[in-house]
């Protein structure tokens, strides 16, 4: 598509800043005219005030993210060459990533940290899952899963839709069925020595939290010889790492029984089945509860843990839920810390891009005040290096966790 037949956007004053950064989301807020008439998903040319070229996106007026920019370089096309190279580019990265040799699990495409916005594709033993959540990325996604199928020769590729957010992007993602048959799959993934089922089409995500691989050998190192508290453990991810560490027990807390099943499931694929145990020593236990009742009732009862884990869903979607979250990130480490026997650790979390870390930390503060304990932080953690953070999009790390000891 010649640049030249490209409508025109034309900034305010004073607004061409963030887009000369790079940051590639550009808000209506900023807009001064619009020259031309773009319909929604067309390629649109972004110039400054002064009428000088800077980028070049596409529109949807529907979002509250009125152009996605895709190139600041006025030569680039966007055509299916350059869907094809920037998938070609996010998958090199991960090829060349030194962490992720020894997984077959992994995160191929995240969003516009790879430059590709409205979309990530995760790999699971060559099962790709791409979740599509904008207009952008589903006009393109011929091109994306043509680039894909090139770069990865998947075994199969299941598409998913984030129907919340295409919803906010003025599409429904019921008009758009899957290129490929959707039915219900699984498979078995790696991680080092230890597997994982996954399952491809109704799990949470896109079946599995790629997000926290380091994490979960960062936490199980604490493990060993412990009594272990895994909350919202879904399929069991912190409670295999911390058994194959040499845990001496662990219980899984999560609200979903289908997510339990499958914790089940894993700890038998790794020879943690209950009664089975092979030569290993750790009983796992499942318990279908909400994890803040649960917390409760267990203080009542007096419990202790060497090692508890907090890892909740998103508790704030965007800046407005801030404060709400907040408390209920407090309430729910006082209570975790209660259970924590002194000396011992409390490895907690948050994957809500809106809280920062310097908050979480604050909530995390005075969470301690409450629960009257001595809190020291010992490491700090991140989301995993396949989910990398683009610096000139910082809204792209959203995952802190911190490892903390409890006395
Ligand atoms: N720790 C997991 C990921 C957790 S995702 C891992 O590493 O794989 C969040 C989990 O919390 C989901 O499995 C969800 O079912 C569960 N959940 C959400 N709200 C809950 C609640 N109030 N009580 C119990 N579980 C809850």
């Amino acid at each position: 598509m010649p640049p030249m037949s490209n409508a025109k956007v034309v900034l305010k004053s004073g607004r061409d800043k963030p887009v000369r950064q790079r940051h590639p989301r550009l808000f209506s807020g900023g807009i001064k005219a619009i020259v031309g008439r773009p319909k929604s998903g067309e390629v649109v040319e972004v110039h400054d005030n002064r009428d000088e070229w800077l980028a070049r996106g596409v529109i949807n007026e529907a979002s509250q993210i009125a152009i996605r920019l895709l190139t600041w370089d006025q030569d680039e096309a966007i055509d299916a060459a350059f869907w094809a190279r920037r998938v070609a580019q996010a998958v090199a990265r991960r090829n060349a990533d030194p962490l992720l040799r020894t997984t077959n699990a992994r995160r191929i495409i995240f969003g516009e940290s790879d430059g590709l916005p409205g979309v990530i594709a995760d790999d699971y033993a060559s099962h790709i899952v791409i979740e599509y959540s904008a207009l952008v990325a589903l006009n393109a996604r011929e091109a994306i899963e043509a680039a894909i199928r090139t770069s990865c020769a998947p075994a199969q590729i299941h598409i998913r839709y984030d129907e919340e957010r295409l919803k906010g992007e003025g599409v429904s993602a019921k008009l758009y069925s899957p290129s490929v048959a959707s039915e219900a799959a699984a498979t078995v993934i790696r991680e080092g020595d230890l597997q994982f089922r996954v399952d491809l089409t109704r799990g949470q995500k896109t079946g599995f939290y790629l997000d926290q691989r380091q994490n979960r050998q960062r936490v199980a190192a604490y493990c060993a010889g412990a009594r272990v508290l895994n909350t919202f453990s879904y399929t069991g991810g912190f409670a295999i790492y911390a058994a194959a560490a040499g845990a001496a027990e662990v219980i899984n807390v999560d609200s979903s029984a289908d997510a339990l099943r499958l914790a089940g499931e894993n700890a038998v694929l790794n020879g943690f089945g209950a009664g089975i145990n092979e030569n290993r020593q750790t009983l796992i236990t499942h318990i279908q509860a909400n994890v803040f009742d649960d917390l409760r009732v267990r203080r009542e009862a007096g419990e202790a843990f060497d090692v508890v884990v907090l890892d909740p869903p998103k508790f704030a979607h965007n800046p407005s839920q801030i404060e709400r979250a907040a408390r209920a990130y407090k309430d729910l480490n006082r209570v975790g810390m209660h259970l924590v026997k002194p000396g011992g650790v409390l490895a907690t979390f948050s994957c809500s891009g809106v809280v920062d870390a310097a908050l979480f930390q604050k909530i995390i503060f005075s969470a301690a005040m409450e629960a009257g304990r001595e809190v020291h932080i010992v490491e700090h953690l991140s989301q995993a290096s396949d989910h990398p953070v683009l610096l000139t999009f910082p809204e792209s790390e959203y995952l802190k966790g911190l490892i903390c000891r409890v006395y």
